[in-house]
């Protein structure tokens, strides 16, 4: 039986372990960390995430600051809303919610964040200290699935890693993380041919694709540590069928709800992992701690603690 890797139950971990240190930034510093989070328009995911965001703030006791210009803003103007969260002495971390506008020139946006603000890691600057294993706020995401590996006790040194998926995001950093911790990498992409036998090399197997149920059984070495890094939305009645066909549970639930997440791992063919992360359940939940972790650094730096 594979075991599950609760991200849950990691995520409760950090932001406890957050707690004596946001203090510490109150009792010496004289304020609680603060993030600013901007949301352009009113796209439903964004907001979600948005939310979701804002309410970890608040139950930290951060100073947390929105702003959420309207959708038609232009490059010009945003930059001008960063450029005053730079200079704001109670900020110290900002994160602008992708994705943007059309009209907005999103690189510009994300490198108008000072890098000593950066709170998602996306800086130029912190990707160039990433690349050098330099201190710096990692990208969430992939700081989240190593938080969870470490505290799972999976031993990553020597082991073979494969990583589907080279977004700055996510898979791009992720790979590098794994190489940091002495990992022997492969990363795939849309052009990679025989995707499932290069994904059998793996010990340790990150989908970071975006395609629901993509990664099948044939891609899975038995005894791998598969983390699923996934998060799709699946609306159609057809697909949800093709792939929970054999679980009657799951498709009760796509009738109640009219859509189900599914990861980019097949739910129902990681038997033969020794352990993965549920969708959801599984590396979601650490996003947004990471973020948490990556603002009270920021705070801490920024105080001289
Ligand atoms: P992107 O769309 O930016 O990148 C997807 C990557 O997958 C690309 O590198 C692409 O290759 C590759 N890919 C796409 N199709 C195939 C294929 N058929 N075979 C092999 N590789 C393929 O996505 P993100 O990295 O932003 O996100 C990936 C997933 O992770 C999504 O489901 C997203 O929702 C989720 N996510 C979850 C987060 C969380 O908090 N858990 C946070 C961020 C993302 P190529 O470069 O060649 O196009």
């Amino acid at each position: 039986m594979a075991l599950i890797l609760d991200g849950k139950r990691v995520r409760d971990d950090i932001l406890n372990e957050l707690k004596p240190r946001v203090s510490r930034c109150f009792t010496v510093g004289g304020r609680a960390p603060g993030l600013a989070v901007v949301l352009v328009g009113n796209d439903p995911a964004s907001e979600i995430y948005v939310r979701n965001k804002v309410k970890a703030c608040e139950e930290l006791g951060f100073h947390s600051v929105k702003v959420a210009p309207p959708d038609t803003v232009s490059t010009q103007d945003l930059l001008g809303v960063v450029g005053q969260l730079n200079r704001d002495p109670k900020v110290d971390g900002i994160l602008v919610q992708m994705p943007l506008p059309k009209q907005v020139d999103a690189r510009r946006i994300l490198d108008s964040i000072s890098p000593e603000k950066d709170a998602d890691g996306f800086h130029p600057i912190n990707v160039g200290r990433l690349v050098a294993n330099l201190p710096a706020p990692r990208a969430c995401t992939p700081a989240g699935v190593m938080e969870l590996l470490r505290r799972s006790n999976v031993s990553i040194e020597g082991k073979r890693a494969v990583v589907i998926g080279r977004s700055d995001i996510v898979g791009k950093p992720m790979a590098l993380l794994l190489l940091h911790a002495n990992a022997t990498v492969t990363v795939c992409h849309s052009k990679t041919p025989d995707l499932a036998a290069v994904s059998r090399e793996a010990d340790i197997l990150v989908a970071a694709i975006g395609r629901p149920a993509f990664v099948r059984k044939d891609f899975i070495k038995p005894g791998a540590v598969v983390v699923d890094v996934g998060i799709n939305r699946v609306a159609e009645r057809n697909e949800a069928m093709r792939i929970f066909f054999t679980d009657e549970a799951k498709m009760e639930e796509f009738d109640r709800k009219h859509s189900l997440l599914v990861g980019d791992v097949h739910p129902l063919e990681v038997g033969e992992a020794s352990a993965y992360t549920p969708v959801p359940g599984g590396v979601g939940p650490l996003t947004i701690a990471m973020l948490m972790a990556n603002t009270v650094a920021l705070a801490e730096a920024r105080l001289g603690l």
